[in-house]
């Protein structure tokens, strides 16, 4: 193959989608080179997923500060060194894209650290006037952060620069109402800031059950954070001592030190060259594709949020598994939708995996649905007034559980288990049968009456 191409395979974009392609063509024999414009590792570990977890554990320690006076423990001075955790956690961030880099050198893979455009049907150029071929094109460039046109919109800033912040605002002011809007709220929050979030319509969290998302709203209240619905920016405008004044529908204007569009993602697809090779895009300006991620050009492909199916970081690394095994493991493998689990790393956590009970409803008829309301053994000790929501919902026809959804305490990490419970179809006796482990809180999910 590498005869009349240079590449067999040619990926632009390094992040969790391109990596995990890329790594595996290689390893199934393939030539493969990789094209990144910014830094190997993409969104989720260099300015996403990765570097928010950590903030969200530091975070969390404002109140596990707390509550320890109530297990006996006498804290004195504590202070929070915001830039002492910022950096630490790019350190990490560093680590790991060098470990990222690693994995593609010991593949044999080209590393082009810099911007490819397609400039023929097999033909792509770099940056720098290298023209290169290739037998197959991979597309996984990516999403980046939607920033709402206004006037004076550009004195906000996105979720690629908040982790490079200088200080933590006394006030922030987080516009949208999804997975980033609420983890940063909660982060900000615990770090001291007066939190305010505006959102467009009056719901968060769309598609997630509503029973959640109600009580996260409750929770966050409770901690002090403010909501704005159905709010829409007019202009923003900078007054004195670096503040920002914030007009918007519906309410008053306020003062804050920090704006963070927290809106939505957009496909990343200016300047690749997409007309030159005739790629279909959808309304959004999407790379449409088939179940292998295939485009419309037979050899050009695409994986991850430039597809926009479903923007989750282990859903772009399965799309790339499957378009290496498909195209140089001989092997076709399509990647399986349905019950893929979601969490929202909030203070507290949201975890989801099926349908939830609206949906279920809808598609199945009959339903019941079961739950707990409960307050942690840790938060009782605390003196913590947050009580947990776990609900699962069941065909009642057939006994499958079709779906649970969780608010509280570490329930990202018993969702991932019981995900697979709910993916094998498992019944409600099924999980009745099962011998609890206690004291948990995840045992109340076998305990369900
Ligand atoms: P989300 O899609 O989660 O939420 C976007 C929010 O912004 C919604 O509340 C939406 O309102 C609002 N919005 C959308 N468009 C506009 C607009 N034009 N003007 C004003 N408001 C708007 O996006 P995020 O930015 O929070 O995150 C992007 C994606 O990244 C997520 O969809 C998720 O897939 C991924 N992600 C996943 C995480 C995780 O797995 N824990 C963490 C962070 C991100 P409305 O409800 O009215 O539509």
């Amino acid at each position: 193959m590498a005869d009349t191409y240079d590449f067999d395979l040619f990926t632009i974009g390094a992040g969790s989608g391109g990596v995990r392609a890329s790594r595996v063509a290689a390893a199934h024999g393939a030539k493969v080179a990789v094209a990144e414009e910014y830094r190997v590792g993409g969104t989720c570990v260099i300015r996403g997923c990765v570097p928010k977890k950590m903030l969200v554990y530091g975070a969390h320690f404002a109140e596990d500060l707390v509550d320890a006076q109530r297990f006996g423990w006498d804290v004195e001075g504590k202070i929070f060194d915001w830039p002492r955790l910022r950096d630490i956690v790019q350190d990490d961030v560093t680590r790991l894209n060098g470990l990222y880099t690693q994995t593609l050198d010991n593949h044999g893979v080209t590393i082009f650290n810099e911007r490819a455009t397609i400039t023929g049907l097999h033909e792509l150029t770099l940056a720098s006037g290298e023209v290169v071929t290739a037998k197959y094109i991979l597309i996984a460039t990516g999403a980046r952060p939607h920033v709402p046109e206004f006037p004076g919109s550009e004195h906000g800033i996105t979720s690629n620069e908040v982790f490079h912040l200088e200080a933590i605002p006394e006030k922030v002011l987080i516009a949208g109402g999804g997975y980033i809007a609420n983890e940063f709220a909660g982060i900000f929050n615990e770090f001291g800031s007066k939190v305010c979030l505006m959102n467009r319509s009056d719901q968060l969290l769309r598609g997630y059950d509503e029973a959640l998302r109600d009580r996260l709203l409750q929770i966050s209240l409770t901690k002090g954070i403010d909501f704005r619905f159905n709010a829409l920016f007019e202009k923003i405008e900078q007054i004195e001592g670096g503040k920002l004044r914030v007009h918007m529908t519906n309410y008053e204007p306020c003062e804050v030190d920090l704006v963070l569009y927290a809106t939505g993602r957009v496909p990343n697809v200016e300047g690749l060259g997409l007309e030159t090779a005739g790629v279909e895009q959808g309304a959004r300006g999407e790379i449409l594709v088939d179940r292998f991620s295939k485009t419309n050009v037979d050899h050009i492909y695409a994986v991850g949020d430039v597809t926009d199916r479903v923007q989750l970081t282990p859903v772009a690394i399965r799309e790339g598994q499957a378009f290496a095994d498909t195209v140089f493991g001989g092997t076709p493998t399509t990647v399986d939708y349905s019950c893929v689990p979601s969490a929202v790393f909030s203070h507290p956590p949201i975890a989801s995996v099926g349908l939830t009970e609206g949906e279920a409803r809808n598609t199945l008829g009959s339903v019941k649905v079961y739950q707990s309301d409960f307050r942690s053994m840790k938060n009782v000790v605390a003196g913590r007034n947050e009580r947990s929501l776990y609900k699962m919902v069941v065909d009642a026809a057939t006994d499958r559980v079709v779906g649970i959804h969780m608010i509280g305490q570490d329930a990202p990490e018993i969702l991932q288990g019981f995900a697979v419970a709910v993916r094998a179809g498992l019944t409600k006796a099924d999980f009745d049968a099962t011998v609890a482990i206690h004291p948990t809180m995840a045992e109340e999910l076998v305990l369900l009456k």
